[in-house]
């Protein structure tokens, strides 16, 4: 349950806590009081070429600092802003400062931003996006949307004009923590993704001798490359784990191993930038362990 709790982010919220209403008044409160008082910012992971090693760019993670309760996860109150309305209004905020902070990285660095089933089922999303683009400078292949399996529950007509007119805009898709949802296939027929994010709890356990988790990384990265589409292998944290998901054929790799999440200026101290000049063709390289 705490699968997705970094170091020090807080589970402050317990699901015991969540189920009593007063605790869940608090938050939902406390949730709406955030974003006008700034207590959100973004972190920044890496995620590395498999071949080479080289980060090609950085998946963007909210993080909220409460100011009584101190870091709390996305884990915790993602759900619950999807319940009462307030993911619009937070996931627009990501949006934009994603782009915003991306737009000063090198051309070649990208960013992903994790877009909910709620906002994926906003017809505004797109002008949102496209807003977001064209007020950062971000060219559009340079941002990717995560979404998960969880945008495929509700009827894939509406989904299927969602997917075009995001593609339209010229942005890359994917689809993240692939294998823990409701999972069917059938929609990977239609649906235009760029990447298949393959979800960490494949990868855990999956270099020991014997781990199942293998065959299933192995079957789909075959599915994927017959598709057209990259897989990134997330949560990778040992370096056997990188050893195995290579020689699975995953393309890209995520997780503590090379880098976890770290602020704004943090990634942009790692890509040399000063604050206003970014040198042309510049590379990140392995980072060096
Ligand atoms: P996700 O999109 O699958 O993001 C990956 C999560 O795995 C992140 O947790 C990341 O810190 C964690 N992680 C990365 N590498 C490792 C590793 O090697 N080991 C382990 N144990 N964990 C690793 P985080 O930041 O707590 O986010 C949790 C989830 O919250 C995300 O899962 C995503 O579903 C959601 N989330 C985060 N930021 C946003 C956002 O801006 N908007 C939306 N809608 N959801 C978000
Ligand atoms: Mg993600
Ligand atoms: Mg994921
Ligand atoms: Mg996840």
């Amino acid at each position: 349950a705490a699968k997705a709790a970094g170091r020090g982010v807080h589970r402050f919220y317990s699901a015991d806590m969540l189920a009593g209403a007063r605790d869940r008044q608090q938050l939902e409160g406390d949730l709406r009081a955030a974003l006008p008082a700034g207590e959100f910012n973004l972190c920044y992971q890496p995620v590395v070429r498999t071949v080479d090693a080289v980060v090609i760019g950085y998946e963007a993670l909210i993080r909220w600092r409460h100011p009584v309760r101190g870091l709390v996860s996305p884990a915790d109150f993602i759900p619950v802003a999807e319940e009462c309305g307030l993911i619009g209004a937070i996931g627009e905020w990501v949006l934009r400062t994603a782009c915003n902070e991306a737009a000063r990285w090198p051309r070649d660095v990208r960013v992903a931003v994790n877009v909910s089933p709620v906002q994926f089922a906003n017809p505004q999303l797109p002008g949102i996006v496209a807003s977001a683009l064209a007020r950062s400078g971000l060219a559009p292949d340079r941002l990717e949307l995560e979404i998960t399996e969880g945008v495929f529950l509700k009827g894939s007509d509406s989904s299927d004009r969602m997917f075009a007119a995001l593609k339209g805009l010229g942005v890359r898709l994917a689809l993240d923590d692939f294998g823990t949802g409701y999972s069917s296939l059938g929609y990977l027929r239609t649906a235009p993704f760029d990447k298949i994010k393959i979800d960490q709890s494949f990868v855990r356990g999956a270099a020991q001798p014997g781990n199942r988790n293998a065959a299933i990384i192995r079957a789909i990265v075959m599915l994927a490359d017959t598709l057209g589409m990259e897989t990134t292998a997330e949560g990778v944290e040992i370096q056997d784990e990188i050893e195995l998901v290579r020689s699975l054929g995953c393309s890209h790799i995520q997780g503590y191993v090379y880098g976890r999440p770290a602020p704004a200026a943090e990634v942009a101290a790692a890509l040399g930038i000063d604050g206003r000049a970014v040198p042309s063709g510049f590379r990140v390289s392995r980072p060096s362990r």
